[in-house]
This record gives structure tokens, C-alpha cells and sequence, in this order.
């Protein structure tokens, strides 16, 4: 399956590291016209070392005004997005504190919301539809000890997809989540680094280890912005991640 993404335009968030670092790159090597959104500006200049046609944005996602400024311009004409960026932070559930509440959702929930509007808005107005993927994760599904507020967020996230695919699907915007287990990135070694912890987890994955690495989610993200990802099924699997609200 080759997927060549020439001539169109991709806004990556949280593209500073990780994931979504491995994403704008991958869809820079493809032959997309890439924006970078991230807040740590070392990273975008890295980043821009790396691959020099990247265009790079610095902006706190969590800040309403700030982004709707940031991306006033570099958010139009774009074909595909992947809203990536999101906050983690481990807290037993009686010791969950409301700044963590907060800041959780504002990133993982409130930003994906906003950046899609800002996008879906340039989408419709330009007829030419389009497609948004959510970095979502098995957590949405999954009870996880410590993760109360993240997993509340990806569940939210979720559910956002699928009311997104609902009502930008007249528009021929394709609105889907890609649900990754675990990779081991900042984020990944943050909840994972620790072998028990990790064998609660990898005990019930079939294949007795986490994705490993970020292609897993990369092929799902190119797939579902290709002509083969236009005709789905709904809720389709995978070995290491899955997709929900293929509409
Ligand atoms: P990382 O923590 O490695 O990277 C997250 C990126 O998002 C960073 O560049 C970070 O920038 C950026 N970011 C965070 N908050 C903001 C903000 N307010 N404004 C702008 N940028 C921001 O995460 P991963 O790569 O591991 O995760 C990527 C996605 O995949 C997330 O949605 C995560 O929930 C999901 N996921 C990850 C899994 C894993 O095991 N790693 C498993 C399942 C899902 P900065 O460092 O400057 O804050």
C-alpha cells in the first residue's frame, strides 16, 4: 500500500516529541506540506534541523486566544490533522487534585475540540472535505490504576470523534481515533518503565508486548486518510491499537 501525501497539508499538535514528532516527520517524508504545532520551542528547532520544510508553530494549546491566533493562517487550507498533543500525569483516585482535572482536560479534550474547529471551518468553506484523526489511546476503554483523569480525558475524546464524524461526515470530513496501546515515549516510560507495572498490562495484550514503537500508529494514521481507509467498517482492530467511529 503506498500512500503519497504530495500536495496536500498536515497540521500535526504535539508534535515536539513522540508521537507526534515521528508523525510530522513521517508525513513530511511522504510528501506532505507539514505544520508543526508544539509548545517547547527547542523542540521545533530540532524538529526544523531534522527537516527543514516543516513549517513550525509554538503555541500553548491550552491558551483559547493564543491558538486561534497561532493558527489563523497556518490552520487553513489543511487536509488532514492529527490532534496529538495531550497531558499525562499518574495520581491515585483519591488524591486526584482539580489543577490536574483541569490541565488534563483542557489539552487532551478542550484543544483537540478547538484545533478541529479551527480546521473543520477551513475544510467546509473550501468543499474539498478532509480527514481528522484523534490520538486517542486504549486507555479510553481500559481501567487503569493511577490514571483516573487521563482515562476519563481519552474517553471523552472518544466519544468527541464520534459526535465529530457525525456532524462534519455531509462535509466529506472523515473524523476517526486511533486508540494506541502503549509506546514507549516520554509519556509511555512516564506510566510503563517499571517491569511489574508493565506485565499487568502486557499479560493481556495477546501478542505479550506493548506497540513498541510509533509505526504502528503512523500506518493507522496514513490509512485512514487514504482512499482504503474510505471504506472501513466501523470499529475496526488491530494488533496493537484500534479505531473507533470509521464513518
Ligand atoms: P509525549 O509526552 O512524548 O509528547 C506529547 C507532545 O505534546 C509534546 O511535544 C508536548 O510538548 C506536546 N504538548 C503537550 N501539551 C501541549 C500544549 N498544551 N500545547 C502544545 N503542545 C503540547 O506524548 P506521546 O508521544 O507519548 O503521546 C502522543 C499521543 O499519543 C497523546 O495523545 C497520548 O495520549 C497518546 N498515547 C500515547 C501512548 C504512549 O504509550 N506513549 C499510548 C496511547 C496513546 P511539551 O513537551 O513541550 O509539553
Amino acid at each position: 500500500m503506498e500512500i503519497s501525501f504530495a500536495g496536500k497539508r498536515a497540521l500535526v499538535t504535539g508534535a515536539g516529541k513522540g508521537i507526534g514528532r515521528g508523525t510530522a516527520l513521517a508525513l513530511a517524508r511522504c510528501g506532505a506540506e507539514v505544520v508543526a504545532v508544539t509548545r517547547t520551542r527547542a523542540d521545533l528547532d530540532s524538529l526544523l534541523l531534522e527537516c527543514p520544510s516543516i513549517r513550525p508553530v509554538c503555541v500553548d494549546l491550552g491558551d483559547w486566544g493564543a491558538t486561534e491566533e497561532a493558527l489563523r493562517e497556518a490552520g487553513g487550507n489543511v487536509d488532514l490533522l492529527v490532534n496529538n498533543a495531550a497531558y499525562a500525569m499518574l495520581q491515585p483516585f483519591l488524591e486526584v487534585t482539580p489543577d490536574q482535572f483541569d490541565i488534563s482536560f483542557n489539552i487532551n479534550v478542550k484543544a483537540a475540540l478547538h484545533v478541529s474547529q479551527i480546521v473543520a471551518r477551513g475544510m467546509k468553506a473550501r468543499g474539498t472535505g478532509g480527514s481528522i484523526v484523534n490520538i486517542s489511546s486504549q486507555a479510553s476503554q481500559c481501567a487503569l490504576r493511577d490514571h483516573t483523569v487521563y482515562c476519563a480525558t481519552k474517553g471523552a475524546l472518544d466519544m468527541l470523534t464520534k459526535v465529530m464524524a457525525l456532524e462534519l461526515g455531509p462535509y466529506q470530513i472523515r473524523v476517526n481515533s486511533v486508540n494506541p496501546t502503549v509506546v514507549m515515549t516520554e509519556m509511555g516510560r512516564l506510566g510503563w518503565s517499571d517491569p511489574g507495572k508493565a506485565k499487568t498490562m502486557t499479560s493481556r495484550i495477546p501478542l505479550g508486548r506493548f506497540a513498541g514503537h510509533i509505526h504502528a500508529v503512523l500506518l493507522l494514521i496514513s490509512y485512514l486518510y487514504s482512499a482504503f481507509g474510505k471504506y472501513s467498517d466501523p470499529l475496526t482492530c488491530f494488533p496493537f491499537c484500534y479505531i473507533t467511529a470509521l464513518f
